[in-house]
């Protein structure tokens, strides 16, 4: 898609600051973050939002949810459980539309974590 501006990312045409990337997906830190982790996972096919996603991207978006933990471990926002009780975590999240929240429209996970409180507390 010409104007979109995760395109030009995946593309290279606009840096970006990468956390991970392989065939399908690539992640990067949010430009304006809205936590002390904030990655957004992205697949490089364009796809607007996930209203837009149907059963051919089931493998896709299974992937996307198992790199969230994963990710926001190695960025030192990983979820523990212990005897002492839940501590860390992150949250997940996919905005949808205008009223979701959504500004980019080409699908993307947000993964934020890190000690709160956070900016907003999105
Ligand atoms: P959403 O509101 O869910 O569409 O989120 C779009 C996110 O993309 C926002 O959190 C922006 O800060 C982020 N963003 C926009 N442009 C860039 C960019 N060039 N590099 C990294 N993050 C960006
Ligand atoms: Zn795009």
């Amino acid at each position: 898609m010409d104007n979109c501006i995760f395109c030009k990312i995946v593309s290279g045409a606009i840096p970006s600051k990468k956390a991970y990337e392989d065939e399908d997906l690539i992640a990067f830190h949010d430009i304006n973050p809205a936590a002390p982790v904030h990655v957004l996972i992205v697949p490089r096919e364009h796809i607007p939002t996930l209203a837009d996603s149907d059963q051919k991207h089931q493998a896709l978006l299974g992937k996307m949810m198992l790199l969230a933990p994963k990710l926001a471990e190695e960025l030192g926002a990983g979820y523990q459980s212990s005897t002492d009780g839940p501590a860390g975590g992150f949250k997940a999240l996919f905005n949808t539309g205008p009223d979701g929240g959504q500004e980019v429209y080409h699908l993307h996970l947000h993964v934020m974590g890190g000690p709160r409180p956070w900016r907003g507390q999105r």
